[in-house]
């Protein structure tokens, strides 16, 4: 381990999370050691190291592993001597913070459970899947291959899985581990010559289950050494759990062996979140902060703008809730949607979606049911100009380009033109309810 390595997780997450937030929370962190899976790090006082644990605990631990360390878990300590700088802490005088961030080894996370897994539509099979397995009967479908974008909540089913079988099957030998350390334990085993430990360790287990094999792609030798793992337990009828950020198919360099046994069970995925499930998850989530920020209020209207504004990685949305809790409790004031939009600033920058007018044209035309060429063409009666001027007051509303960009998209229209529609298009919403409903129909569909 050597401070380069540390500065480059910096940057990685110095990208990741913003400049703002880099500075006042990562900038003034100091890596001290790290071993046996825990990476310690100093922090100015307690509430930045309790902060940061909570809020970017995973992100650091999977950058520090992609620098080729195995870490498992962050310790935060204050830093020696140095006085807190913001006395505002409840802490009177600096001491050690234990945060326990999550855990890529065997021990499942307190948190995974399957009663803290919100089910909604884009989840709902996924969650079905699992809670089959999760009864510990005869396998039915072997492996269960569990896929999706990052932060919809693949590691937690797993997780939950294991605390399940741990209650219903405790008789069962339950392994939980992310390809990472699959890699890094194959390796290890090959340096000190203990690949019979190594193949006898996995291939003794009931149930196998192995997280982001994504992180396979071009480790040929690992792969090879997968693969009898795998086909060792699925020929002993021992379940294989197993996700990716995408489909087998997708999967870089993945030999066709494995990709094609790996389709032979039951490949599900985790779509996107959409507005009503994210709204749940955070409901769900305050819950269990009363307890942890007593007496913080949330102004009504605040959960709903987050799921609104928010992009569908749940992740992001918790650390967003979390932010503002923690921020809430620090100024001792109500949450406002004012407030949100402050301090969450670089959140919501990063998941705007980025909506094309050619979307806002497609979804329009669709609506209306014209073609996609008469709305751009030149025709100008009433059942193509309607809907084109439609289109253009949700181009001006949903998007950040200017009058002449989207006369330009509109078949080289002038820019007054534009704006004539959308002043039309203002009016009528006032006088005309058939238009108002089109609108905000529209509007929700491309928003989602
Ligand atoms: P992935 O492994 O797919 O990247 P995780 O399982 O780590 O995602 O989920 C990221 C975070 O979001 C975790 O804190 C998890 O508890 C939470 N989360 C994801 N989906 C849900 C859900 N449906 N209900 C509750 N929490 C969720
Ligand atoms: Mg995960």
């Amino acid at each position: 381990m050597t401070q380069a390595h540390w500065e480059q997780v910096k940057a990685d997450m110095r990208s990741a999370i913003g400049a703002g937030n880099y500075k006042s929370w990562i900038e003034p962190l100091t890596l001290m050691s790290a071993a046996e899976g825990v990476a310690h790090v100093a922090a100015p006082n307690p509430f930045v190291g309790d902060y940061v644990g909570k809020t970017y605990g995973d992100q650091i631990i999977y950058h520090l592993n992609r620098q080729g360390m195995s870490v498992q878990r962050l310790s935060f300590e204050v830093e020696g001597g140095a006085t807190a700088a913001k006395p505002a802490t409840a802490h009177p005088a600096p001491q050690p913070v234990k945060t326990q961030a999550k855990s890529n080894d065997a021990q499942p996370d307190q948190r995974f459970t399957f009663d803290t897994f919100v089910v909604g539509k884009p989840n709902e099979l996924a969650h079905a899947a699992a809670k089959r397995v999760a009864e510990g009967g005869p396998t039915t479908f072997n492996p269960l291959f569990l896929y999706g974008g990052v932060g919809l909540g693949k590691t937690h089913l797993m997780h939950a899985i294991a605390h399940e079988l741990s209650e219903k099957r405790p008789d069962l030998n339950v392994l939980y581990i992310s390809a990472d350390q699959f890699i890094y334990r194959f390796i290890s085993a090959l340096r000190d010559r203990k690949m019979m430990d190594f193949k006898q360790h996995f291939r003794s287990v009931d149930v196998l289950m192995v997280d982001d094999i994504q992180f396979l792609e071009g480790k040929d030798s690992t792969q090879e050494e997968f693969f009898h793992t795998f086909n060792a337990l699925v020929d002993q009828n021992k379940q294989l759990i197993i996700s990716a950020d995408r489909a087998p198919g997708e999967i870089r360099d993945l030999s066709e062996r494995i990709k094609s046994r790996l389709q032979c069970g039951l490949v599900v995925d985790l779509h996107p979140t959409d507005y009503e499930l994210r709204l749940g998850i955070l409901h769900a989530k305050q819950e269990t902060y009363l307890n942890v920020y007593p007496g913080v209020e949330i102004a009504p209207g605040v959960l709903e703008f987050l799921a609104h504004r928010i992009s569908s990685n749940v992740r992001v949305l918790e650390g967003a809730l979390n932010r503002l809790y923690a921020l809430a409790s620090l100024v001792g004031r109500t949450v406002t949607v004012e407030m949100a939009q402050d301090c969450l600033s670089d959140i919501l920058r990063a998941s705007d979606r980025k909506l094309t007018i050619e979307e806002i044209q497609r979804k329009v035309s669709e609506h209306f049911d014209i073609r996609l060429s008469d709305m751009l063409g030149p025709k100008r009666t009433r059942s193509l100009a309607r809907p084109r001027q439609v289109a253009m007051w949700l181009c001006k509303q949903l998007t950040s380009r200017s009058l002449p960009e989207i006369g330009r998209k509109f078949g080289k229209r002038d820019h007054t033109t534009i704006m004539h529609g959308v002043r039309k298009i203002d009016e009528l919403r006032q006088s005309d309810s058939q238009i108002a409903d089109d609108l905000e129909l529209l509007r929700r569909a491309l928003e989602d």
